[in-house]
């Protein structure tokens, strides 16, 4: 579904992302994994075009998009949900939910995201500021879920939650990715990932240094470890 290859990315002279080569499949969840100013986050925007200054192949169902602009990339069918999640303060939960433009039939409905996060709905009338950092987090996932986008980028979304946030996040992943949804998640929550995730890649320096299955992963723990630092 994604093919993403000899992707390099700049920031004024500073070159970050040193030939970035991985694919998602459809209805996978993959993520990527790697210590702080690894490129994982920047690897999420120059998908989205986000990075002005990017070279490489960016393909998704076999469309190049390197050169593409963010909205042309949104339109495609991407979501992205950056980390710090993008909620209008001054609008209401509801308004917020409305505000992405649909860019592709089978989004969720409002009544289906309401079933998928009862918060979200006894919450609609709520301004954004009056919501707890989980429930912001729900809202950012749910308005991509409900423009029809079919690969979501996450970028860190248990950053900050308790932990029994953390596991209705998870919970709510698994049930997007039951709904034929295609997950690119960054995180550094090693324990959320491991159980959610089908594949993993391990970000160093701008570039792919593994990838892991959740097959393999019992037996590469002690090593993941030490090479996130965690
Ligand atoms: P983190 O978890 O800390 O966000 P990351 O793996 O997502 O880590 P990036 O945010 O992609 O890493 O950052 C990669 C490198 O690019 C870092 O050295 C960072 O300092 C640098 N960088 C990130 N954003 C910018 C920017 N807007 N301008 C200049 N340099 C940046």
């Amino acid at each position: 579904m994604l093919e993403v290859s000899n992707l390099n990315a700049w920031y004024d002279e500073s070159h970050v992302l040193h030939g970035m080569d991985f694919t998602v499949g459809e209805g996978e969840v993959v993520t990527l994994l790697g210590r702080n100013g690894a490129g994982k986050t920047t690897t999420l925007k120059s998908i989205m075009g986000l990075v002005p200054n990017r070279k490489g192949s960016v393909r998704y169902r076999g469309q190049e998009f390197i050169s593409a602009r963010p909205d042309v990339i949104g339109r495609a069918g991407l979501g992205f949900c950056p980390e710090e999640r993008g909620i209008f303060a001054s609008l209401t939960v509801h308004e917020n939910l409305l505000l992405p433009p649909i860019v592709a039939p089978g989004g969720l409905t409002i009544a289906e995201i309401h079933d998928l996060f009862p918060n979200l709905q006894e919450r609609a009338r709520s301004p954004g500021t009056k919501l707890s950092g989980g429930e912001q987090q729900m809202l950012a996932i749910a308005r991509i879920l409900r423009t029809g986008a079919k690969l979501l980028l996450l970028d860190e979304p248990t950053e900050g939650l308790a932990p029994v946030i953390v596991q209705q996040i998870g919970r709510m992943i698994a049930e997007i990715k039951r709904r034929g949804f295609t997950v690119l998640l960054v995180e550094q929550n090693f324990r959320f990932v491991s159980q959610l995730a089908d594949r993993h890649y391990v970000v160093e320096q701008g570039r792919i240094a593994d990838m892991i299955t959740a097959e393999a992963l019992p037996g590469k723990m002690d090593d993941l470890h030490r090479r996130l630092g965690v």
